[in-house]
């Protein structure tokens, strides 16, 4: 498909070939997007995803935290989100925020308006449109949570609305599929004031993490009653080694580039750590990060 026939009526959405995509991953890996645009409004993201017409796959990226970008060529179209980062109060208590606005602006905004509830998101990197993918949280917390509604746009480009109740979360985990998260309504309504100790006692808890690393965070979920982390460790995964993929010496359930790692090279190693903890202990350890696949495919 050439170039300009995306968007032939819309020349400000630039959409540039064979993007490097590493450098919009925390863990630096992954290949090169065959097409790829920054949509700096909600209706440019609409009017992108109109004119694949499902022609083609299409990927999103927020801020690259939580995944691993395959090696090679991304056919398709890869939206990054973070030039949708606007953050607009509604009322004293709840604002609409567009998907590539950083978890951590929003945490510092609560924090100088001294309104609590996401003292417990301290740290965490990435966006919010990512944060609700996953239901980005801690000390058995999530963003979800504060969500009233979510816009989102669908296959088609229509912007599509999903009210608290419409959807489900859980631990790392939120229902929406198959759109791509616009914009979120949060209310803070019945939210305590913010407590600094808390959300320095989140803050405390980042030392243990290889923070001067490349990595994705936590490379498995917590099994019920167990930490994936000390799994792991007791399974002499720390030090273990795939090229430049390496299991923090820190934090067992850290894999971080030490150089020139490759994401290959970070899923063979994920899968041997994940092989390790199996015969150690038979727990089947599921992924926390997440290998970009497409939010919509071809039909
Ligand atoms: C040092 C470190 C510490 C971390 N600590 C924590 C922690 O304590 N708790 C925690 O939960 N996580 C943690 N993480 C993981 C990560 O920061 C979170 O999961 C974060 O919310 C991911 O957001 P992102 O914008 O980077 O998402 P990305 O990595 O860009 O994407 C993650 C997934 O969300 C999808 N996605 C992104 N934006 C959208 C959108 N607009 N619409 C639809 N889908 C979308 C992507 O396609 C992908 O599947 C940590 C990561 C690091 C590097």
């Amino acid at each position: 498909m050439p170039l300009n026939s995306f968007c032939p009526d819309s020349p400000e959405i630039i959409i540039t070939e064979n993007e490097p995509l590493n450098r919009f991953s925390t863990l630096g890996t992954g290949g090169t997007a065959e097409f790829f645009a920054q949509p700096e409004s909600i209706s440019q993201l609409q009017e992108l995803i109109t004119v694949t017409r499902n022609n083609i796959p299409v990927y999103v990226i927020g801020g690259g935290s939580n995944i691993i970008i395959p090696d090679g060529t991304i056919h398709g179209l890869t939206i990054s989100t973070r030039k949708l980062d606007s953050l607009t109060w509604i009322d004293d208590s709840s604002a609409e925020i567009e998907s590539g606005c950083i978890l951590s602006h929003l945490v510092k905004i609560l924090r100088d308006k001294n309104i609590g509830g996401l003292e417990f998101s301290a740290g965490i990197p990435g966006t919010i449109g990512g944060a609700v993918s996953g239901n980005a949280g801690a000390g058995g917390h999530g963003v979800c949570e504060f969500i009233e509604c979510v816009k989102a746009v669908d296959s088609s480009g229509t912007l599509v609305t999903f009210r608290r109740g419409e959807f489900e979360y859980g631990y790392r985990r939120c229902s929406l599929s198959g759109v791509i998260t616009a914009s979120v309504i949060m209310s803070f309504r019945d939210c305590p004031l913010w407590n600094e100790e808390s959300y320095s006692g989140f803050m405390l808890k980042r030392k243990s993490q290889p923070l001067g690393f490349r990595s994705a965070g936590c490379t498995f979920k917590n099994p019920e009653g167990h930490s994936a982390g000390k799994l792991l460790d007791e399974c002499g995964c720390k030090g273990l080694r795939v090229g430049d993929a390496s299991v923090s010496d820190k934090h067992a359930n850290f894999i971080i580039n030490c150089g020139n790692a490759s994401s290959s090279d970070i899923l063979r190693l994920a899968e041997i750590c994940s092989e390790k903890v199996y015969d150690c202990t038979g727990i089947k350890l599921e992924p926390e990060i997440k290998t970009l696949t497409p939010c919509f495919s071809v039909t």
